[in-house]
Parts: structure tokens; sequence; C-alpha cells
């Protein structure tokens, strides 16, 4: 089957049968057509439309290696620099539509995989079987075009201690028993962001595995369907509040839905299992470093961090266009910092993409570096973005009325009042509830603590930062200073 159209999406989602738990409600069939849900959907079979846009054909797609249809760019093996170029412009394209609010589009995990089919033999040293199983399961989507979801975290009930010691050994999900056809899982798992409409559900180990023999019923790399018997989401609400696109011009289409997954003694059938209880090789994000399946997801990330800066610099350069304050200094140095975060995001992963080189399985790879440095920053700035947009904005995101109101009874105050300098007032309305939605609705806040934990605990990100980052020639030029003698 060729890359999808949004209609296929569509279809597949609202003929498959889930358990999905939203609102005091349990969803089983149609899940697309939801409220809750039915404009992210909308906004996905977009995405998956552009791969059938004629003018974005060589861009969106390439032609399968196995069936020769044109399938998804982000399935690419990259063997090349320019196929590395070629992949991030697929990826800027389905970011810009989302100008980086949907942080799960399907280029994210089908590059992890894609990653991690290449580096089969690393899951081999532990079964050839296992080899076998992420080779075929990477062709399978490559070739069906699925949309993945993941989930690595386990519930946030006690973190002074492991999984194994937890009031109940199953509130994390762990290995509950085997059959002749696979394993079976008990517990649950914290978040499935997008689990509700994805096609398909990865479970892997979190980078906080320890590793210790304790640790090895929740030691496993799996992917099921996300209609699997058993496995269940529960929602938390939605931001969507079905008031249309002025209200919330990004809620109402990109509100990507969080999930905790629970799997009720779910059977995962052996072909799906890409390891088991080897605590060892699972600990540390061993996996996701070894198999180069991190570099290419965060090569991905940093391009969707390049469109939500452009973003924001659109954005922030529009209000204060629009209500004329960009001629105070303060205006401008808060400009200038957007920029400079542009830039340094656009000089990272130029570094990466210019010092790609192939990895020990032969894949052409970014350079870790640039985009390693990229994750641990960008966390951290995307909450001055905000903190910028509601400075800069300031009283006008509250007084601010909705499209009932524009548009109604109020239409006369709307036009004398809330006209700006440059626009109509009710071009300013809509322009101030974009930034209200980039920078204080719920949507908003959701955006801001996504970021900040977008690759996991910023704190203990730095951590193997600093353990990995090779800072010997530095340390040596200083001691060699201790002893010059000129
Ligand atoms: C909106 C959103 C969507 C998400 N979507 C997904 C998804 O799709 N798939 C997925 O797998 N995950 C997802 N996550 C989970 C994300 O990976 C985690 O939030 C992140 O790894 C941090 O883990 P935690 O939330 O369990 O925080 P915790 O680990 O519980 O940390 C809570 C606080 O305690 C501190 N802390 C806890 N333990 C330690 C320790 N040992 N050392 C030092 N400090 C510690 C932390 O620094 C933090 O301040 C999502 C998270 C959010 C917020």
């Amino acid at each position: 089957m060729p890359a999808r159209k949004g209609s296929d999406f569509v279809e597949a989602l609202n003929s498959s049968s889930r358990d999905v738990q939203i609102h005091g409600e349990r969803v089983e069939k149609n899940v697309a057509d939801h409220p809750a849900f039915k404009n992210l959907v909308r906004s996905y079979a977009a995405l998956y439309d552009m791969q059938h846009d004629p003018a974005l054909r060589d861009v969106m797609t390439y032609e399968s290696p196995t069936s020769g249809d044109r399938v998804g760019m982000s399935f690419l093996q990259p063997e090349t620099t320019d196929d590395i170029e070629r992949r991030r412009k697929m990826s800027k394209m389905w970011s810009d539509y989302s100008f980086g609010m949907l942080g799960r589009t399907g280029d994210y995990l089908n590059s992890s995989v894609m990653a991690m089919a290449s580096a089969a033999d690393w899951f081999g040293q532990a079964d050839a079987q296992f080899a076998d199983n992420i080779r075929n399961y990477y062709e399978y989507i490559r070739e069906n075009d699925l949309l993945l979801t993941h989930t690595l975290i386990n519930p946030q009930s006690n973190r002074s201690v492991g999984p194994a010691a937890q009031s109940d050994p199953f509130l994390a999900a762990g290995i509950a028993g085997e059959t002749d056809e696979g394993i079976i899982i008990r517990g649950a798992r914290m978040l499935a962001t997008l689990g509700p409409i994805a096609d398909e559900i990865m479970v892997f180990p979190s980078t906080v595995l320890k590793g210790t023999p304790e640790d090895e019923p929740y030691s496993y790399a799996f992917a099921i369907p996300c209609d699997t018997p058993g496995l269940r989401f529960l929602c938390r609400e939605s931001f969507d509040y079905g008031r249309g696109h002025f209200d919330h011009p990004l809620g109402s289409r990109f509100d990507e839905i969080d999930a905790v997954a629970i799997f009720d003694d779910v059977l995962v059938p052996y072909e799906r299992c890409f390891m088991i209880r080897r605590p060892e090789l699972l600990t540390g994000g061993r996996l996701y470093t070894e198999t180069s399946a991190i570099v290419h997801m965060t090569h991905q990330v940093v391009v969707k961090d390049l469109a939500k800066t452009e973003f924001v610099l659109g954005l922030i350069s529009t209000l204060a266009d629009s209500i004329k304050i960009e001629q105070f200094q303060h205006v401008q140095e808060k400009i200038a910092e957007v920029i400079i975060a542009l830039e340094i995001i656009k000089g990272l992963l130029r570094a990466s993409e210019a010092d790609a080189t192939k990895n020990r399985w032969g894949l052409m790879t970014p350079k870790w570096e640039p985009l390693n440095v990229c994750r641990n920053w960008f966390p951290k700035t995307y909450p001055r973005f905000v903190e910028i947009e509601w400075k800069l904005a300031a009283s006008g995101l509250f007084g601010l009325p909705t499209e009932g109101d524009a548009f109604g009874d109020a239409r006369e105050d709307v036009d004398r009042y809330l006209a700006s300098a440059s626009m109509d007032g009710v071009e300013r309305v809509r322009l101030f509830r974009l930034a209200w939605d980039a920078a204080v609705s719920a949507f908003a806040g959701r955006q801001e603590v996504y970021e900040f934990y977008f690759f996991g605990d910023p704190v203990r990100m730095s951590g193997a930062l600093v353990n990995s980052y090779d800072r010997r020639p530095y340390m040596d030029r200083i001691i060699e200073f201790l002893h010059r003698d000129d």
C-alpha cells in the first residue's frame, strides 16, 4: 500500500474498535468522529493528504525498495547527506502545517523505527528473532504508512524506588506471564500522546530504567496495534472545546491529547517483541543511543523546534507591529532574543547535517552533539518564548471577546475600542486570540510543559550530556597550561 491519504487514515481509525475513556465516556467506535478528537484527526488527515499533492510528491515520498510504491520520506534509510536533507525537508513541511504544535507527527517515531531496523543486529545480540522482528516491523509500518504513538514512563506513584518496589508490582506495566504465543503485559504506562488516534503503540523502556535484576519484568520493547484487546487509553480532558478556530485557533486544530495507557493482561505476540527480559541491554537508554534512533528522532524534533520558533517570531513581530510597540528598546531586546534562538537552531541543525557520518550500522547519521545541545537547550528556551508573548501582549490577552461577541451584539464596540493602529477590531481580536492560545490557554500551558519534558527530565538530561561529552581535550589544555614555563 502506498503512502496514505487523509481519508485512508480516517477510515482505518473509524473501522478499528478500541478502548478510549474520555470525559466520563467510553469511546469504542468511530473515534475519528468524536468531538474531542475530530479536529485533531482532520489535521492529521491533512498531513497525509500532503503526500498526495503532486507539487510535494518528491518532497514527501520516495520509492519503496521492496514494493516500488511511493512511501513516506521519513522511512527513508539515509545513505548520503542528501538523504538527510530530504528527510529534513519533509519534516519541515509537516511541522510548518501546525507551527510545530503537533509534536507527534508520524515522522517522529518513523525515524526511530527506521534507525532501529538498520541496527537490527543490536537486537539480534539477545536473540536473532528480535533482529528479524524489528526489520519486519519497520517494513510493515513503512508499507502501510501507520501512525505510531509511544509510551516510555512508569506511573508517577513513588519515584524514590523503582517499579518492582512500588506498593503493587503491576502498577508499572510488567511482564505478568508468557504463553506459546507471546508475553502477557499487566499495568500502566504514562503517557501516550496521540494514543487514542494512533494505529500502533510502541512500548519501550525509559532511559531511567536502572537495569538491575529486579527490573527484569519491566525490561521489554514491543509494539502492538492500539486496538489490541485489553489495551485501554485513559485521556486527560480535551482542550478542543468545540468552539471553532476563531476562539481557539490552536486548540481547535492541534490538541494532540495525552492518555495513560493501561494494559489489562494484554497478549503481545512474540513477533512484535524486539527485546524481552534483558535489563542490562535496556538500561540507561542504550537502545536509543547504540542504534542511533535518538539521533534521527532528535533531528526530526529540532526541525519541529525550528518551525515553532519561526511561529513565535512571526507572532510577536505581528503583535508588536499591530499596537506599535516595536520602537521600545525592551521590546526590541525581546524580539532579538527570539531571532537569536532561531539562528542558533538553524546553526545547530546545519552543523549536525554538515558533519553527518555513517554510523556503525552503515546508516548516514547527523552529528549528535549539536542535536544533543539543542534538545537540552530548547526545553528551557520555550518557556521564555511564552513569557515574551504575554509580556508583549499584556492586557490584550484578556480584553478579548469571543467569536459570538465579535460578530454579534458587541461588533460596534469591537470595531471602535479593540481596533489597533494597523488592524480593524475583528482582525486584532483574531490575532490576540492566537497569542492567547499560544501563551495562556490550557492548550498553551500544556505546550509549555510538553516542551519542557519532551525528551525526559531536563535535570537528568543535563547529567547525561555532561557524562557523554568528551571534555578531556579541554582539561588537558588546562593541565598543560598549569605547567607552561613561558
Ligand atoms: C504533555 C506531555 C506529553 C507527554 N507525552 C509522552 C509520550 O507521548 N510518550 C512518553 O513516553 N512520554 C510522554 N511524556 C512523559 C515525559 O517523557 C515525562 O514527563 C518525562 O520523562 C519526565 O518524567 P515524569 O513526568 O514521570 O516526571 P518525574 O520523573 O516523576 O519527575 C517529577 C519531578 O521530580 C524530579 N525527579 C524525579 N525523580 C528524580 C530523580 N531520580 N533524580 C532527580 N530528580 C528527580 C524531576 O526532576 C521532576 O522535577 C509526556 C509528558 C508530558 C508533560
